[in-house]
């Protein structure tokens, strides 16, 4: 069995700048030659800017969202074809946030992921319970449910990235226990359609609890959000996987 590629995906959300083209560049000369793959997902407006700064280095640039269409009246919205024309090489699909304020389905989530492949990209899928489905107690049936869902057929290793997203620890500060990663991360292994895919672990990943949560059997690396803002906060986190 292949080993799953490490990756250390920034997830930029609506913030960024031209100004912040800075952070990318900064990355790209403290990793010339990186251990783990290096993503950066900026907002659409910046994604053909950072993958001219950062052109020729090791850093690779995605976007956040795409649609399941080519092209079309639809206005607003971006193609995967766009983002691929614009130096994006990787997408997020089915982001927590994505599913809550726009109401996306994992249906949904898998008709952008059928066109983000035809457009060569590598989709991340986003999958995660929220607190109350973890008290519950229905954290593997919502988590694997929504695997199984947002996947289109043809989807192996080298297309495909899944990140755990626990939505309760996005952006609060809480993450979840070592057993509890464990607990999931195992169980997506077990269900992948690729047992080589690479499984991310998203929900805020600092450099301080980096190490430990790398060091999880089955977690490949991090889909990170506020803490991939600042070359300095990346960098110790590429850095904590770079040694896992
Ligand atoms: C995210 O938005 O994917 C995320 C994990 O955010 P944060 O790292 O800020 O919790």
């Amino acid at each position: 069995m292949a080993n799953a590629c490490k990756l250390a995906a920034g997830n930029w959300k609506m913030n960024g700048l031209r100004a912040d083209l800075l952070e990318a560049r900064a990355l790209a000369r403290a990793f010339p030659s990186p251990d783990c793959g290096i993503l950066l997902c900026p907002p659409a407006t910046l994604i053909s800017a950072m993958a001219e700064a950062v052109r020729n280095t090791a850093i690779m640039v995605g976007g956040q969202d795409c649609h399941a269409r080519e092209n079309g009246a639809h206005t607003g919205d971006i193609s995967a074809q766009m983002l691929a024309d614009a130096g994006a090489r990787h997408v997020i699909l089915g982001h927590s946030e994505r599913r809550a304020d726009h109401a996306e389905s994992s249906g949904d989530v898998a008709a952008k992921a059928l066109a983000a492949h035809a457009a060569g990209l590598v989709t991340i899928i986003c999958v995660g319970e929220t607190e109350a489905e973890r008290d519950a107690g229905k954290t593997l049936d919502v988590v694997l449910g929504q695997l199984r869902n947002s996947l289109p057929e043809k989807s192996t290793a080298a297309n495909t990235v899944i990140a755990y997203e626990p939505v309760w620890a996005i952006g609060t500060g809480r993450t979840p226990t070592r057993e509890q990663i464990s607990e999931v991360h195992d169980a997506l292994r077990g269900a992948v359609p690729d047992a080589a895919m690479s499984l991310l672990y998203g929900g805020s990943v600092k450099p301080g609890n980096a190490a430990e949560i790398f060091a999880i059997g089955n977690v490949d690396g991090a889909l990170v959000g506020g803490a991939s803002l600042k070359a300095e906060d990346f960098g110790a986190i590429i850095t904590a996987l770079e040694a896992a």
